[in-house]
């Protein structure tokens, strides 16, 4: 199916703890723009919010949200939900965020030994309640039991489609051009798919996303 809207998440978020030092994680990015670079050439409208990253901008974006924490990725994608089609989640969210962020630079002797954690929302979770008849993609890196999280998450969150991958694995997961992923619906048997470009990965992906509007329009 031609002429959806695509929004897209991707990278990492980052958590202040002060001016200068945050909590993180080793998402690059690559998959989620990736994503909507795959989405823009099928000739689909493509709002990528942007996570902390080095990457030029895909072509053809209709628009490009940059954002630092979890709770401005939230925000962003919160006030672009109604215009979107399909919602694929490819950022990795820092879960737990400082409970406090001093507006100063904590000297070294000041630093407590123990950081208080508070959780950060569940960004999907969150948009749920406005899903309607939007499709929802997650992704699911996974150290261990990779289908057996992955499948428990994609009944948890509501999803139409998850991405599960063995981080693990040589060639998948963070920071390299290449991913292992399988793709899990309700109702469908696992997709799994060989060693592939993240490029690739992303085509295979738009293409699920359509197949899935598709039947939802034939319903
Ligand atoms: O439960 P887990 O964090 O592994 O789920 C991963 C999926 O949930 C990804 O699609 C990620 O973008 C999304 N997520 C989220 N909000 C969070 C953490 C993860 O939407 N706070």
């Amino acid at each position: 199916m031609a002429g959806m809207r695509f929004l897209v998440s991707a990278g990492p978020t980052r958590e202040f703890v002060d001016p200068v030092r945050f909590l993180s994680n080793r998402s690059t990015g690559r998959m989620g723009f990736a994503v909507a670079a795959a989405a823009a050439a099928a000739g689909h409208e493509v709002a990528l919010v942007a996570g902390p990253v080095e990457l030029p901008p895909p072509p053809g974006l209709a628009a490009l949200d940059r954002v630092v924490s979890a709770r401005e990725m939230l925000a962003a994608l919160r006030s672009r939900l109604a215009w979107c089609d399909a919602l694929v989640m490819t950022a990795a969210v820092a879960d737990f965020r400082p409970a406090r962020r001093s507006a100063r630079k904590i000297r070294k002797g000041a630093m407590p030994e123990a950081l208080r954690l508070v959780r950060n929302p569940d960004i999907l979770a969150s948009l749920l309640p406005r899903k309607g008849g939007r499709i929802f993609v997650g992704f699911a890196a996974e150290t261990d039991d990779v289908l057996g999280s992955a499948a428990a998450k994609l009944a948890r969150k509501g999803l139409d489609l998850i991405v599960a991958n063995d981080v693990t694995k040589p060639g998948a997961g963070f920071a390299v051009e290449t991913n292992v992923v399988t793709f899990l619906a309700p109702g469908a048997p696992p997709e799994a798919l060989p060693l592939l470009s993240k490029a690739e990965v992303a085509r295979r992906l738009v293409a699920r996303v359509e197949a899935i509007a598709a039947r939802a329009r034939r319903r």
